[in-house]
């Protein structure tokens, strides 16, 4: 059976987001082989989710959980009485908390925008790979000094560096975290 596809998280297979291991499925209650291995956050705690119930919401409707924090998207603003500082869909908000997995990080995990959208997450990053991309991510590495650049690593030792592509003009940007 083909493994469902999620479109803000491309490479979720190829990363620590789930784990090879036989079980039920607390949502569906299928027999699966991809347990998801990353945040959910909600009251009760299901043992195992699969990427079906994920990717099709049931798993985030079930629970009345999210897989990404909504106000760690950017540009959403934690006050409900200040209005969010780039206007989105709230459809695709929702596509990022409820129907798209998380992934590690030091700190909460961020999800950033560009063209008004959220980005697709590509995966961790490390100083040589976002050398060719240091145009394109300039105004996220404007103000990180070259020390803290040089110590980006795709195990988060010591810094983590997630790497995002916008998927309505192609752009990457760079978010980056510590302990
Ligand atoms: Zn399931
Ligand atoms: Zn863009």
């Amino acid at each position: 059976m083909d493994l469902p596809k999620f479109r803000l998280s491309p490479n979720a297979y190829a990363l620590d987001l789930f784990v090879a291991e036989s079980g039920t499925c607390s949502c569906c209650g299928q027999a699966r082989e991809l347990k998801y291995n990353s945040s959910f956050y909600s009251r009760e705690e299901p043992d195992y989710l699969c990427p079906w119930c994920i990717a099709d919401g049931s798993a985030a409707k079930h629970y009345e959980g999210e897989f990404n924090d909504y106000l760690g998207i950017e540009g959403v603003s934690a006050d409900p009485d200040e209005p969010d500082s780039i206007v989105m869909d709230r459809v695709l908000l929702l596509e990022v908390c409820e129907r798209t997995p998380s992934y590690h990080s030091w700190q909460q995990e961020q999800w950033l925008v560009h063209c008004n959208q959220p980005c697709a997450f590509l995966g961790y990053t490390d100083y040589a790979e976002i050398q060719p991309l240091q145009a394109e991510l300039q105004a996220d590495i404007a103000n990180m000094p070259e020390r803290y650049l040089q110590a980006i690593s795709k195990t988060g030792d010591p810094v983590g560096g997630y790497l995002f592509r916008c998927v309505k003009c192609g752009m990457h940007r760079l978010h980056t975290d510590c302990t």
